[in-house]
């Protein structure tokens, strides 16, 4: 698949949830965003769908989970898992997140086929990350600033 200049198109960014337990500054409003209804967002089975269409007829071979932040999305394993499982060669699967739900789903995702993690440091999962993790060398990292998040996050 080619954009309209003729450059190959093999990646896709895919949001599953536009909900973050982050509050940074340039991305979400101090009164917040409206929130796609649960019965708005694609099912699993309709991203695997697309994704399935996307990868067998398109030549997409990396998929980024991303946000919102993707963790909040509930069960995100199993969709990691139905992509993994694609029929044909299998695309790359690589997560973007602030990482703070990470180290409770590292192993799970790892286990369901994601490949990479891209952990985006905002200011507060900075905060987290000095407190419980000692990043690896290497690691793929942004800087942004942002607020706490004090109202309550529910997974979808
Ligand atoms: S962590 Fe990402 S999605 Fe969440 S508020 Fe910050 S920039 Fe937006």
């Amino acid at each position: 698949m080619k954009d309209a200049v003729g450059r190959e198109i093999d990646y896709l960014r895919l949001s599953v949830t536009d909900r973050c337990n982050q509050r940074c500054f340039y991305c979400m409003p101090d009164d917040g965003v409206e929130l796609v209804g649960h019965a708005d967002l694609l099912s699993f089975e309709e991203i695997r769908r697309v994704c399935a269409i996307l990868t067998g007829r398109c030549g997409v071979s990396k998929i980024r989970i991303t946000g919102g932040e993707p963790l909040l999305r509930r069960n995100l394993a199993s969709l990691i898992r139905m992509l993994a499982e694609l029929p044909g060669r299998a695309p790359e699967l690589v997560l973007t997140t602030n990482g703070i739900l990470l180290p409770g789903l590292a192993d799970e995702l790892a286990a369901a086929g994601l490949s990479r993690v891209n952990i985006s440091r905002t200011r507060c999962a900075t905060r987290f990350w000095l407190q419980y993790a000692d990043p690896a060398p290497g690691c793929a990292t942004s800087n942004s600033l942002s607020r706490p998040h004090t109202g309550r996050v529910s997974s979808l």
